[in-house]
């Protein structure tokens, strides 16, 4: 070897030592790029896709439902002056309840409406006069129908039906003193200023009937007596009876869309 050639070679020798960190730091570096973007996927993973398991939802929906196990007992269906209180041909009030604090709301009502269906109980009015003003709002014009009606007031009611209909079709349509819903002085029937299908199924396709079928829960009343619900509540379909219960409790039976008893678990059979 030449001088020349010997000391190129030593130069080669000398970078390729030189080198010889660099590559190791290289695939060091590689190394950890690998590893870190392998951890990162991996707590990627975690994050995104942990909560999604079943196993995290299955508290969460045990919850809910103990959640509302607890409502369903915090409310009293049973005191005939609770807002909540359940009335039907199998739980029927004593003839002297009367609700303390009835008042007219103010709200148009029908004509010829009786001195006791103009009012309801404070609660109920204020409910009523919220949604009449939301509901003018949208172009929708309610009027009061019939609000509460005394034990006295239902027992002529229903012989003069009976007189027309006979018992049993009397029996479908309306109640028997203590038996109706407006004794409590929280149900109101309804209608829009027009009066057009008052106490008729039509109501229900009325832009009136349409609004409240929609918007009633939202102020505390729920439909009481639903279609297909004949047997479960023993009475017709009334798109226009409304029954203040409370914004709660209206929103949670709607949102299930229920009868009152099915929320309650009093269906018997
Ligand atoms: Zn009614």
């Amino acid at each position: 070897m030449s001088k020349q050639k010997k000391s190129m070679y030593l130069n080669k020798k000398r970078k390729r030592i030189k080198k010889g960190p660099v590559i190791l730091a290289g695939l060091c570096a590689l190394l950890l790029l690998v590893s870190g973007v392998s951890a990162w996927q991996t707590w990627n993973k975690g994050e995104t896709i942990l909560p999604l398991t079943s196993d995290e939802e299955k508290p969460q929906v045990l919850d809910d439902s103990d959640k509302q196990k607890n409502e369903v007992s915090e409310y009293d269906i049973d005191t005939p002056a609770s807002i909540t209180a359940i009335i039907n041909k199998q739980r029927p009030f004593p003839s002297d309840y009367e609700p303390s604090d009835l008042v007219v709301p103010n709200i148009a009502m029908r004509d010829n409406i009786s001195g006791d269906e103009q009012y309801v109980r404070a609660q109920a009015a204020t409910a009523l006069e919220a949604m009449t003003s939301a509901a003018a709002n949208e172009g929708i014009a309610l009027l009061l129908g019939s609000g509460y009606r005394s034990y006295a007031l239902q027992e002529s009611l229903f012989a003069s039906y009976e007189e027309i209909s006979g018992t049993e079709a009397a029996n479908q349509y309306s109640a028997r003193a203590g038996q109706s819903e407006h004794q409590t002085g929280l149900a109101v029937d309804l209608v829009g200023d027009d009066m057009s299908c008052y106490l008729e199924i039509c109501f229900e396709e009325t832009p009136t009937g349409q609004w409240l079928a929609s918007h009633a829960h939202e102020y505390g009343f729920i439909l009481r007596f639903k279609k297909g619900k004949e047997s479960i509540t023993g009475y017709q379909y009334e798109p226009w009876h409304f029954r203040y219960v409370g914004p709660e409790l209206a929103k949670a039976i709607h949102e299930k869309n229920v009868t009152m008893e099915e929320y309650f678990d009093l269906v018997q059979g």
